[in-house]
């Protein structure tokens, strides 16, 4: 079955009881047994929900895996990822890397006593240099928020595979309309639902998807654990957004490359951060892993003005000036002041997370509309 099909069909089913299409959203915290343990499959709604089921088994067809997990949100399953570690583990991980997982890494795991190493992965041989005895785990955003760095999966799973570690891949920015972490050898592709899958901004989720039934196993354990589910009607919603993914991606990564060309002739604009450029320097790999470029950019405006990038922002009309990406509609935000605002500036202008920094998470309306708001906000 091709992707386009997956999204509609992949290991999904009408449901058994009546043969409805879509699965009904199961509002239940428990099921009735007629002899103790005598249940349907279905005993308590932390550990199964026949909702959330129908959803998991979706992740998991969409991403080529075997397994499927959601949670209630993207950081509750990277928890669940960290949790398979024990004092004196050790993480390589990306440096750019979403705000919320540095965070979790360095405010909870650390104090639990993981060490974690954030290595720049633009060049994946890196990698290796941050590998010893006690390494675990690497983690791989790409591509990198808000720089829109690429890294190179198949030269980091052969660095994991090498050494023994596991390979984690947050896959919210790309999707698996746009690349398939665990075909390239990843052992745990992970997605913030919130983003791209759900794609209308309506609900906030994680999902795990894994290959190996032995993981799988060890997975399930700490969700049902630790407790982080998505209840019945988010899987629902998540499951509806599935269905339209591949239409929503094809017209994102459409309007991502015309706003990306004109931003890179407007005369006000400094640079423009998209791995669809020639010159992007991780274009090669991109062209190899990804199937298109994505529906995300980043620009700045010449002079590095900090008053004038809240501006161009302020007066965007279409753009929603708002956290968060992926859904149908545009939104701007400005990662100096809201994202990376934690982050000292020293430390961020070192990314290129200068004050003009604008990133943009293109939706699906029309290209001239969204051309025009940016013409006048820049004007
Ligand atoms: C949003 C996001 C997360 C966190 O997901 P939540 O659903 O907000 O918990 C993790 N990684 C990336 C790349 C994200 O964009």
């Amino acid at each position: 079955m091709k992707f386009n099909t997956k999204t509609i069909h992949g290991k999904q089913h009408p449901d058994k009881a009546y043969g409805a299409v879509m699965p009904p959203i199961y509002q239940t915290s428990t099921y009735a047994q007629t002899t103790p343990g005598g249940h349907k499959g279905y005993a308590y709604s932390r550990s199964h929900n026949p909702t959330r089921h129908a959803l998991e088994n979706a992740f998991a067809s969409i991403e080529n895996g075997e397994f499927g997990l959601a949670f209630g949100s993207g950081l509750a399953a990277i928890d669940a990822v960290m949790k398979l570690l024990k004092p004196g583990d050790e993480v390589v991980s990306t440096n750019d890397l979403y705000g919320g997982t540095y965070r979790l890494f360095t405010s909870i795991f650390e104090g639990f006593g993981i060490k974690f190493h954030f290595v720049g992965m633009e060049n994946a041989a890196n990698i290796e240099n941050y590998i010893n005895s006690n390494t675990k785990l690497i983690w791989v955003e790409t591509p990198t928020n808000p720089m829109l760095n690429i890294i190179d999966i198949n030269v980091a799973a052969t660095i994991a595979k090498k050494h023994n570690v596991l390979l984690a891949v947050d896959n919210t920015f790309a999707t698996p309309y746009l690349q398939q972490p665990l075909d390239l050898g990843a052992d745990i592709v992970m997605h913030s639902a919130t983003k791209y899958i759900g794609g209308h901004s309506d609900l906030v989720m994680g999902a795990l998807i894994v290959k190996d039934k032995d993981l799988a196993d060890r997975l399930y354990f700490i969700q049902n654990a630790s407790g982080a589910i998505c209840g019945p009607q988010d899987a629902f919603l998540a499951l509806r957004g599935i269905k339209t993914l591949h239409v929503r991606m094809q017209r994102h990564c459409e309007n991502g490359k015309a706003i990306a060309e004109y931003l890179v002739s407007h005369p006000k604009v400094e640079s423009v951060y998209w791995p669809g450029f020639k010159n992007h320097p991780n274009y090669d790999i991109a062209k190899a892993q990804m199937k298109d470029f994505g529906g995300m950019l980043s620009f700045n405006t010449k002079g590095n003005n900090y008053e004038e990038a809240i501006k161009v922002v302020e007066s965007l009309k279409i753009f929603t000036l708002a956290e968060s990406l992926g859904g149908v509609e545009s939104l701007a935000g400005h990662p100096a002041s809201m994202t990376h605002a934690s982050i000292p500036k020293a430390e961020r202008e070192k990314i290129g997370v200068v004050d003009s920094l604008i990133r943009l998470s293109i939706g699906i309306e029309d290209e001239e509309d969204l051309i025009n708001d940016l013409k006048q906000a820049l004007g």
